[in-house]
C-alpha cells in the first residue's frame, strides 16, 4: 500500500500553546501550516491556569481576547499564605489595584485546556492552518533541506508521509524531535517532585465566591489553586503521596478539612525543573515553548515563553516564504530566544527554590512583568544603538524603545493601543515633524511597511526619540531600529535598516 504524501510549507508537531499559536499566527500571515497533536482530546489536566500580559497582547492583536475573558475566572488576584484553608491569612501579596500602565492587557487566569479550546477554534477558523488531531509524528528526517515525516493516524494506524520546509516542534517537555536531534538540555532537571491532584468540592465556605490566585498552605508546603468554575481545583504538594494514600485522604489533609465531601479527578506526579535547550534550531528544525525550555511554576510564565517563541519565529518564516526575508532572518530566532530561555529557566529556578527555603518570595531577580515584557534582543537582525542593556537583573520592568524591546505601550486617542499596531508588517513610527521618515517608507522598497503618526504627545520621551525622530518595529511588535534624530538620508537609513531587521 502507498501512503499519502502531503506537502506543507510548515509541520506543527504539538497542538498545546506553543503549536496552537504558531498555527494562527502562520495563517494571519498568509502561510500553509500542518499542525498534528497525537492527542485526540484537550489536555487531560488544568496545567496552567496564568497567561500574562505579552501573550494576552498577542492574543488582543489576533481577535482572540474576548472570547479568552468571556471565559475568565473571576479570582480575586494575589496569593494568600494560610496554615490550611481554615486558618486565617498568615499574609497576602496584593497586586495594585488599577489598570498596567505598560500594557493594554492584564493577564488572564483560565485554566490550559479550557485556554486551548479557545485558542483551538480560533486555529481551526483559518483555512490555512489545518489541524489534525490523533496524528502521532512517528520519525522524521532532513531531506533537501527541509523535513520528511511520517505520521500515523492513530485511530486507523494508517501511515502520511509529510514533507515540509520547516518544522515547528512543539511538542512539549520530553520532546521526541529535541532527543532525536540529540540537543541537549541545561539547566537542573529536579528542583523537587511534587503531586498534583485535581478534585472538585464546595470551598466557598473557606474562600468565597472570588478566591484568590493561590492559596500556599504551609502546614502541608501545598499550593491550592482555583481551576474551573463548576467547584474544580488542584492541590501541588511536595512530594510523592504515601504508597497506597488515598489522594481524597491527602487533600483533606492539606485543606485541613477531614469531613471534606470531594471528587477526585485526576491525580499526576511531576518534577519542576529549570532547563533550556542548548540549541533551539538544528537546520530546518525550530524547538519551541516547552520543548526548547522547562520552567517551574514559580510565576507561571510556561505557557506565555510559549507563546512567546513562536511569536518570534512565524513572522520570520513568513517574509521568508513571501520573498522579503533572508535565510539569515530564520537563524536570528535561536540567537534571539536562546538567551531568552536561559534567563527565564535560570530567574524561575531560584525564585522556585526559594519559594521552598521558607520566605516564600516568588521573585527576587528579575520582576514577573520584567520577565514577562523585558527581555532585549540583541541578533544581526537588530539593529543596536549605544543605549544601555534595558533589561538588567534585579530592577523593574520599565518600558523602553531601545532596538530589541518590546515597543512601548501607549494608549492612542481612537482608545486603541500602540501594541494594536504591531501585526503582520513593520510600523514606521513617528511624530507629526516626522514627514520625511514617512515619504522614506512611502517609496522604499523591500518589506512592507506601514507608516503611523503618533499624535500623542508623550510618545517621543516614552520611544526615546526626538519628536522629528523615527521608530521602525517588527512585526512581532520589538523595535527592530531607531533614529532618534532626523538624518539627512532618511530614505537610505531606512533601506538599511529594512535590509538588515529582514536578514538580507
Ligand atoms: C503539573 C503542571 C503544572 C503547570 N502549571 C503551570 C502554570 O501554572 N503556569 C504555566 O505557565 N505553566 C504551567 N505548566 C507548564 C505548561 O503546562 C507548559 O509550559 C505548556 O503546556 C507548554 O506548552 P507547549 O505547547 O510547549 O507544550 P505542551 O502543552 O506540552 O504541548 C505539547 C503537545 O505535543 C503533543 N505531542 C508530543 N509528542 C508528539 C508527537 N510525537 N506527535 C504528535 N504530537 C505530539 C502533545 O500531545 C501535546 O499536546 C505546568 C505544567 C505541568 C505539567
Amino acid at each position: 500500500m502507498t501512503s499519502e504524501l502531503v506537502e506543507t510549507p510548515v509541520l506543527i508537531v504539538g497542538g498545546g500553546p506553543a503549536g496552537l499559536t504558531a498555527s494562527l499566527l502562520l495563517s494571519r500571515h498568509g502561510v500553509e501550516s500542518l499542525l498534528i497533536d497525537k492527542r485526540v482530546t484537550g489536555s487531560p489536566l488544568p496545567r496552567a491556569r496564568g497567561v500574562h500580559s505579552r501573550a494576552m497582547e498577542i492574543l488582543r492583536v489576533c481577535g482572540v481576547e474576548p472570547d479568552l475573558r468571556a471565559v475568565e475566572l473571576p479570582i480575586t488576584p494575589g496569593a494568600e499564605w494560610r496554615v490550611d484553608l481554615t486558618g486565617s491569612p498568615l499574609r497576602e501579596d496584593v497586586p495594585s489595584a488599577g489598570r498596567s500602565p505598560v500594557s493594554p492587557c492584564e493577564g488572564l487566569s483560565v485554566s490550559q485546556d479550557v485556554f486551548e479550546s479557545v485558542l483551538r477554534d480560533h486555529a481551526g477558523g483559518y483555512p490555512a492552518g489545518r489541524l489534525r488531531r490523533g496524528a502521532l509524528l512517528e520519525s522524521f528526517r532532513t531531506v533537501d533541506g527541509g523535513v520528511l515525516a511520517t505520521v500515523t493516524e492513530q485511530a486507523s494506524g494508517r501511515a502520511t508521509h509529510v514533507r515540509a520546509r520547516w518544522m515547528i516542534a512543539a511538542d512539549g517537555a520530553r520532546s521526541g524531535v529535541r532527543r532525536q536531534l540529540g540537543i541537549a538540555m541545561n539547566g537542573p532537571d529536579d528542583l523537587g517532585r511534587q503531586t498534583m491532584i485535581a478534585f472538585r468540592a464546595d470551598l466557598t465556605g473557606r474562600t468565597g465566591a472570588r478566591p484568590r490566585g493561590i492559596y500556599f498552605l504551609t502546614a502541608t508546603g501545598a499550593a491550592l489553586i482555583w481551576t474551573h468554575a463548576d467547584d474544580r481545583w488542584v492541590i501541588s504538594q511536595p512530594g510523592p503521596t504515601a504508597a497506597g494514600e488515598d489522594p481524597a485522604t491527602v487533600v483533606r489533609r492539606v485543606l485541613g478539612l477531614p469531613d471534606l465531601t470531594l471528587d477526585v479527578l485526576a491525580t499526576n506526579p511531576w518534577t519542576a525543573a529549570a532547563q533550556s535547550a542548548a540549541q533551539f534550531a538544528r537546520g530546518p528544525v525550530f524547538l519551541a515553548g516547552d520543548a526548547a525550555h522547562r520552567f517551574p511554576p514559580a510565576g507561571a510564565t510556561g505557557v506565555s515563553a510559549a507563546m512567546h517563541d513562536v511569536h518570534n519565529l512565524a513572522w520570520k518564516i513568513a517574509a521568508v516564504v513571501h520573498g522579503h526575508g533572508g535565510e539569515k532572518l530564520l537563524d536570528s530566532y535561536a540567537t534571539e530566544r536562546e538567551p531568552v530561555g536561559r534567563r527565564n529557566a535560570d530567574e524561575t529556578g531560584i525564585a522556585w527554590t526559594r519559594i521552598f527555603s521558607g520566605d516564600g518570595a516568588p521573585f527576587r531577580g528579575r520582576s514577573l512583568a520584567q520577565l514577562d515584557m523585558g527581555y532585549q534582543y540583541t541578533s544581526p537582525v537588530i539593529v543596536g544603538d549605544a543605549s544601555p542593556d534595558a533589561d538588567p537583573p534585579g530592577a523593574d520592568y520599565h518600558q523602553s524603545a531601545t532596538p530589541g524591546c518590546r515597543a512601548p505601550h501607549l494608549w492612542l486617542a481612537d482608545g486603541s493601543s500602540t501594541i494594536d499596531l504591531f501585526d503582520r508588517r513593520f510600523v514606521l513610527l513617528t511624530a507629526e515633524p516626522g514627514h520625511a521618515w514617512r515619504d522614506a517608507a512611502a517609496s522604499c522598497p523591500g518589506a512592507p511597511v506601514d507608516s503611523h503618526v503618533v499624535t500623542e504627545a508623550q510618545w517621543p520621551d516614552l520611544y526615546g526619540v526626538a519628536p522629528d525622530g523615527a521608530v521602525l518595529v517588527r512585526p512581532d511588535g520589538h523595535v527592530a531600529w531607531r533614529s532618534v534624530t532626523p538624518s539627512t538620508d532618511p530614505k537610505a537609513d531606512l533601506k538599511t535598516a529594512l535590509t538588515t531587521s529582514t536578514g538580507g
